[in-house]
């Protein structure tokens, strides 16, 4: 899927300052709820119907006035005497009606008179969101400065509040664990620690160079932890898992997923540069092992995994020391700087015989692996899945604060709590389901399969098949549904 394009824009009070705009954005929304970013959004219709590409004005630079007005009230367009427009209550007026979209930006600049400068906007590069997310997002970034007499000022909206920050503050707060920043958000403060923010775009060129060979951008969802999505070919519509480096020494690799070697290429181009001490690995299943003897061997150093996981993977990979629940891995000197930080180990059998968690108490990450995807539903395979066991793990999982939940599918999320009472609510619905199927009669599960999933694709219906499956396993257990020659019944 192509991404989507977007701008994003980095406001200075003057020229020289290193301070620079950023902006809360709300717990709701579904991209990088709940984190701090500079002030942007996607690009509008509209937008196209004020660029004039032969001066330079193109899509992106109206999205990023637009966003930039809509967001802090900053408005970079000019009055007929060329000077910016002061605030005024018409200017709210205005930002009002773009908001609750009675109006749209061009009908704005028709009615006052006002033009939009491409020179009041320098392009530092464009950063596009890995392939963690179905969302995607391919944001051009730039800078500019606040015209004088204007305030930067948040609505309270898709946005909870807004402040100036020099890069050295806002990634200070991010290590104390005081506030969540988006990875783009990182690497731009980055680059840009003590130095004035309209040298962006000559500070952001090493990583954009880097980008443009083919690299994997360093994504920081956290201090101390990078995350890799790689290409691992998992069950539809999975295509790539999370590959985690945790640690500020000693550093743990999780999961190592891709069999591919160009995609094993992009895992050593980061993960070489932090020397892992140990692999872990949450469980057995091939898009999270792929890695796991290359990179084994490569660092050398050992993998760590639950009994049950060494098992099922005899002769296929060795396990060089068994982790139990309980477990606490040292991490090293905390990025906060107040002591050592430790990953604890959470056995939660379910989703794999074996299936680890670990719970991250500094920070309160909850590297959640399969337990939750924030892509779709996980699938309990009959053959090595167990759905009591697994929704007596989910259970658990809710007793952990947890301010970010990172699944080995799909992006981050700041809404563990939601995420896992949502896996657990779905699963009670699909088992009302089974049961009102089941008492219209016995059937087959190839007959259930066409009651619960009436015209699904044959792709879904193998995983469904799978599902339902367990669901029944549960209810025999339970004594509450009868095996009978390939027919089920209620008891
Ligand atoms: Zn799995």
């Amino acid at each position: 899927m192509t991404p989507t394009p977007a701008s994003s824009v980095l406001v200075a009070r003057g020229t020289g300052s290193d301070e620079v705009f950023l902006v809360a954005r709300s717990p709701a929304l579904r991209f990088m709820g709940g984190m701090i970013a500079f002030p942007g959004g996607k690009v509008h219709e509209d937008d196209e119907a004020l660029s004039r590409p032969s001066q330079g004005l193109t899509t992106r630079h109206v999205c990023a006035i637009r966003e930039l007005f809509e967001e802090t009230g900053v408005l970079l367009a000019h009055q007929p005497d060329g000077s910016f427009p002061p605030p005024s209550a018409e200017l709210d007026r205005f930002r009002r009606m773009l908001l609750d979209e009675s109006i749209v930006f061009s009908a704005m600049l028709e009615a006052t008179g006002w033009r939009l400068q491409a020179s009041d906007l320098a392009p530092a590069g464009h950063l596009v969101t890995p392939p963690f997310a179905p969302m995607r997002f391919d944001t051009a970034f730039f800078t500019a400065t606040l015209p004088p007499g204007q305030q930067a000022t948040v609505w309270e909206g898709e946005l909870t509040r807004g402040w100036w920050a020099t890069a050295e503050q806002a990634l200070s707060h991010w290590k104390q664990s005081e506030s969540l920043l988006t990875p783009p958000t990182v690497s731009i403060l980055t680059v840009l620690q003590g130095r004035p923010i309209a040298e962006l775009p000559q500070r952001l060129r090493p990583l954009l160079e880097q980008l443009d060979q083919g690299r994997m951008p360093p994504i920081w969802f956290n201090p101390g932890m990078l995350m890799i999505p790689l290409d691992c070919q998992g069950l539809p519509p999975t295509t790539h898992t999370n590959t985690l480096l945790i640690g500020t020494g000693p550093v743990y690799l999780i999961d190592p997923g891709p069999t591919a070697p160009s995609e094993q290429q992009k895992l050593f181009e980061i993960a070489d540069e932090h020397k892992p001490d140990a692999i872990l690995l949450s469980h057995q299943h091939p898009d999270h092992i792929g890695a796991v003897n290359v990179s084994a061997e490569r660092y050398g150093v050992p993998v760590l995994a639950h009994r049950k996981t060494a098992e099922l993977l005899a002769g296929q990979v060795r396990i060089d020391r068994f982790l139990e629940d309980g477990d606490r891995l040292d991490l090293g000197l905390a990025p906060h700087g107040r002591g050592r930080w430790a990953l604890e180990v959470i056995f939660t059998p379910g989703h794999a015989p074996g299936h680890l968690a670990f719970y991250q108490p500094d920070y309160q990450l909850l590297l959640a692996g399969d337990m939750v995807s924030t892509l779709s539903s996980l699938i309990i395979h009959p053959d090595d899945g167990d759905l009591i066991d697994y929704l007596a793990s989910l259970e658990r999982l809710k007793a952990y604060p947890t301010r970010l939940l990172l699944p080995a599918h799909g992006g981050p999320t700041t809404k563990a709590r939601a995420v896992l009472d949502d896996t657990i609510a779905h699963r009670a619905t699909r088992e009302k389901q089974l049961l009102e199927a089941l008492a219209g009669g016995e059937k087959s599960i190839d007959e259930l399969t066409q009651v619960l999933y009436r015209g699904y694709p044959e792709s879904v219906l193998r995983l469904a098949r799978w599902q339902i499956h367990t669901g029944l396993v549960k209810l025999q257990r339970e004594g509450r549904a009868i095996h009978n020659g390939g027919r089920w019944c209620l008891r």
